[in-house]
């Protein structure tokens, strides 16, 4: 008889571990507290990017931090407010802010994102999931040479120590590559290894999936405990009964720390809130996904819609949606872009990331029970991280030996 495991919480992280799990011959039950994908996975960018292997914790982020604090208009912001969580937070991630936490850090991060890129690619040409999954890479165009210049210090870092170099389009090359910018940018960096997918589409398809074999979803269904003996849980408490299993596993993303007392240890998450905006793709609509890093702007051109996304708020629990943040998204981009939006706007969104101090996941057991794991933590990369942290958790469940070391995501870490 297969043994029973419950994922509570089916974000995108939840639903790939589901998958590996269910793959690997488990009987997988999910629950969650809305429905599935209703989280951070609906509306976020859906870039998958192994690019993006250097963490947000660096060398002089603590002081852009601060500056970004007394400035209303910035792209990261943190809502001044008395929350022990937030400050032990920031003096973490304050401890992460060197070159070799960086490099360290960036090295895990790489292990999940190559993984995951790579399962992407064996997953879509497995299983018929109609997800709008495109290969075109991600472009990071320029407006101004000083910017271009020191984007080369990243790339070069991003070659020396990650064996990962964009190709360099300078001037108007960079509007030949992508016709929808602006003629007149300094240029631009394109990473051709990276993807994107629409979200939602990769949620509702995935968990269509999952049903036809066999898993059971445990939707509008609160995760409330366990009931245990001798550190051992039997079964999850829900608002809606008692799931018995062998095996729990909790994907709550950015909600959890509020699971603290439940799970019996610390986590050490903030909910980092982003936006996007949802329209129709604009006639000039670009080919290729597009990151503007001296605004802070997402553009990802999906086959059925085009999206505006980004901003960082460190804003707690909060989940109102600031409308001077969406004009930030229209503005940054129309520095770019020939048609930076189309009409009618469809969906404006915001989404909690959840943001660890080292910008690292927790894939690990908790002390406090021996059959509870946590795979949470993903930052804003649990889409692109999504596939090899399934593939991880179902090797670890299944005791086979992980193709992925799982020891920087130990709970108990620095
Ligand atoms: C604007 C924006 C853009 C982004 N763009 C990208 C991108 O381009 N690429 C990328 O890789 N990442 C991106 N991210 C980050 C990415 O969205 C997140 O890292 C990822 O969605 C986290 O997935 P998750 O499954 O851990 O969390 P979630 O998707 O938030 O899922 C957690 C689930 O747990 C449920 N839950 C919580 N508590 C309970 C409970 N007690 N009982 C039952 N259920 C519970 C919640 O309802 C939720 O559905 C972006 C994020 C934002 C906000």
């Amino acid at each position: 008889m297969s043994k029973r495991v419950v994922v509570i919480g089916g974000g995108v992280i939840g639903t790939a571990c589901a998958y590996y799990l269910n793959q690997s011959g488990w009987d997988v039950a999910i629950v969650e507290q809305k429905t599935i994908g209703s989280g951070a996975s609906h509306a976020n960018c859906g870039l998958v990017c192994p690019s993006h292997v250097l963490p947000l914790a660096g060398p002089g982020v603590m002081g852009k931090t601060l500056k970004a604090m007394i400035s209303p208009n910035s792209p990261f912001s943190i809502k001044p407010r008395f929350d022990p969580t937030l400050w032990s937070w920031m003096l973490k991630f304050a401890g992460h802010c060197n070159q070799q936490d960086m490099l360290t850090a960036g090295r895990a991060i790489q292990s999940l994102l190559n993984a995951s890129r790579q399962l992407y690619d064996e997953l879509f040409a497995t299983e018929s999931l109609d997800v709008e999954w495109q290969t075109r890479g991600l472009l990071f165009p320029f407006l101004t040479r000083k910017a271009m210049d020191h984007y080369a210090h990243t790339d070069d870092l991003l070659g020396e120590h990650f064996g990962m170099r964009a190709i360099r389009y300078d001037g108007d090359a960079v509007s030949q590559l992508e016709p929808a910018l602006k003629p007149g940018l300094a240029g631009g960096w394109h990473y051709e290894g990276d993807a994107h997918l629409r979200p939602d589409k990769l949620m509702s398809s995935w968990r269509s999936l999952l049903q036809s074999r066999g898993v059971v979803m445990h939707e509008q269904s609160e995760f409330r405990g366990f009931a245990s003996l001798n550190q051992h849980a039997n079964r999850a408490i829900t608002s809606s009964g008692e799931i018995e299993a062998d095996q729990f596993l909790v994907t709550t993303g950015a909600w959890t720390p509020l699971l603290n007392q439940q799970l019996g240890c610390k986590i050490l998450i903030q909910p980092g809130k982003g936006y996007s905006m949802t329209m129709p793709r604009p006639a000039k609509c670009p080919a290729i996904p597009l990151i503007f890093e001296e605004h802070r702007v997402a553009v990802t051109p999906m086959e059925s819609g085009y999206r505006l996304g980004s901003i960082m708020e460190f804003a707690g629990y909060d989940a109102s949606i600031n409308p001077r943040r969406l004009d930030m998204l229209r503005t940054g981009a129309a520095h770019y872009l020939q048609e930076p939006t189309a009409e009618p706007v469809i969906e404006q969104w915001a989404g909690w990331r959840p943001m660890t101090p080292d910008s690292l996941p927790i894939i690990d057991r908790t002390p406090a029970f021996d059959n509870v794991m946590i795979a949470s933590g993903h930052n804003m990369l649990g889409l692109s991280m999504a596939t090899g942290t399934g593939q991880l958790v179902a090797d670890l469940l299944s005791q086979r030996t992980p193709r992925i070391d799982p020891v920087p995501f130990a709970l108990l870490r620095r």
